[in-house]
């Protein structure tokens, strides 16, 4: 048997998938990891470009949804965690196409718990020992808080409250993984994460957009009143979070991720201006950019987590401040703006990694 520590993370090409998978094999020298991923249009094999050669890392193209082909894979790398990030996750998208978001992110999920159990788990109805699936979740599943009471926040149980077809199929997923442990003893764990920033996000997503709508200095499309609130963490955060779940989690748990960083929508593209005019000298980046236009339909107005339970039981607790966060993460998209050119012109589609790794 292989002396490495193996993880197979699914989603390892999308935003927070790569920068696990940089982060993991950055912390450790003694794992490897088989990254799975459909390739869809979040996925970008340039966010993987820092480790190419790296015999650690293992990418496979490949659909979560296919179970048998996961399955394989299981069989062939024997994986100690199974680490599911893979998953539609725009909310705008959701409400465009929800049943893109229901056949990946429920039936994938389930697909990939599917696999998972049937490589570990033993005739007799045991599992194999240390083994573990991580299904990768959202705080949104918890609904909406008012702005109005600012000691209202998301606890692990809170009712699930999803409104965006995309928070409903991730709460479906998460109860999937939980009804997994619940029915047949499947040692599975489930993180629920704040809004995430930092490098290698989609240009859909808030923050990204804003600054390379500042930098073309284009309109900034801001929501409704723009006061909306988000708990924002840096995804480096996020990565070292799920590590430390997945170490010391206690199995058919769940633990919300967050940092107590809540802003509103206004106040994050204001930082993005300030920021994004300090750092170019550019006189023309200001919040005359800014551009309200009609709201989402059903935005939730607040999230907000209580992070005690990940605190008090894992030790974890974020480190970036948001401040130092959005300034490193404004510097990384002006330091990487061929990799954001070759998102917006499509180029990244057809990006061929310089390694021999891809199986
Ligand atoms: P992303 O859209 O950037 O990346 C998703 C990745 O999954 C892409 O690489 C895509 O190619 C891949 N993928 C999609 N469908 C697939 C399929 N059927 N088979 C295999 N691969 C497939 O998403 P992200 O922002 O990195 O989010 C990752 C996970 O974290 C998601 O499960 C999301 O719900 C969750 N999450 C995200 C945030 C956030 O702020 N971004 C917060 C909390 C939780």
């Amino acid at each position: 048997s292989c002396a490495l520590k193996t993880y197979l993370v699914t989603g390892g090409a999308g935003f927070i998938g790569s920068n696990f998978v940089l982060y993991m094999l950055g912390k450790y020298d003694d794992i490897r990891i088989v990254n799975v991923d459909a390739l869809t249009y979040a996925g970008n094999r340039e966010n993987l470009r820092s480790i190419e050669g790296d015999p650690r890392h293992i990418f496979v193209q490949a659909d979560i949804r296919d179970t048998e082909r996961i399955a394989g894979l299981m069989e062939d790398y024997d994986p100690d965690y199974v680490v599911n990030f893979a998953a539609e996750s725009h909310v705008d998208r959701s409400i465009l196409d929800p049943g893109a978001f229901a056949d990946t992110n429920v039936l994938g999920a389930v697909s990939m718990l599917n696999a998972a159990r049937h490589t570990w788990e033993r005739a007799d109805g045991t599992w194999l020992p240390g083994k573990r699936f991580l299904q990768v979740g959202t705080d949104e599943v918890y609904g909406s808080l008012p702005l109005d009471d600012p000691e209202a926040f998301f606890r692990e149980d809170t009712p699930l409250c999803p409104h965006s077809p995309y928070s409903a199929s991730k709460a479906a997923a998460d109860q999937f993984a939980l009804a997994y442990h619940d029915t047949y003893g499947m040692p599975v764990l489930v993180t629920r994460c704040s809004n995430n920033y930092g490098p290698f996000q989609f240009p859909e997503k808030l923050i990204p957009l804003m600054i390379r709508n500042s930098l073309a200095h284009e309109k900034l499309p801001v929501y409704g009143d723009g006061l909306n609130v988000r708990d924002w963490l840096f995804v480096e955060d996020h990565c070292k979070a799920v590590d430390m779940v997945l170490e010391r989690g206690r199995v058919g748990e769940v633990y919300n991720v967050g940092g107590h960083n809540e802003r509103p929508n206004l106040f994050i593209v204001g930082k993005i201006i300030e920021e994004c005019a300090a750092a170019t000298g550019d006189a023309a980046i200001t919040e005359e950019l800014i551009s309200f236009v009609e709201d989402r339909k059903g935005h939730d107005r607040r999230y907000g987590i209580a992070p005690d339970k990940i605190r008090e039981e894992i030790g974890w607790e974020p480190e970036t401040a948001f401040e130092d966060g959005i300034v490193r993460t404004i510097r990384w998209y002006l330091d990487n703006q061929e990799w954001m050119d070759h998102v917006l012109s499509g180029e990244y589609r057809s990006y061929e990694p310089a390694d021999a790794t891809q199986v």
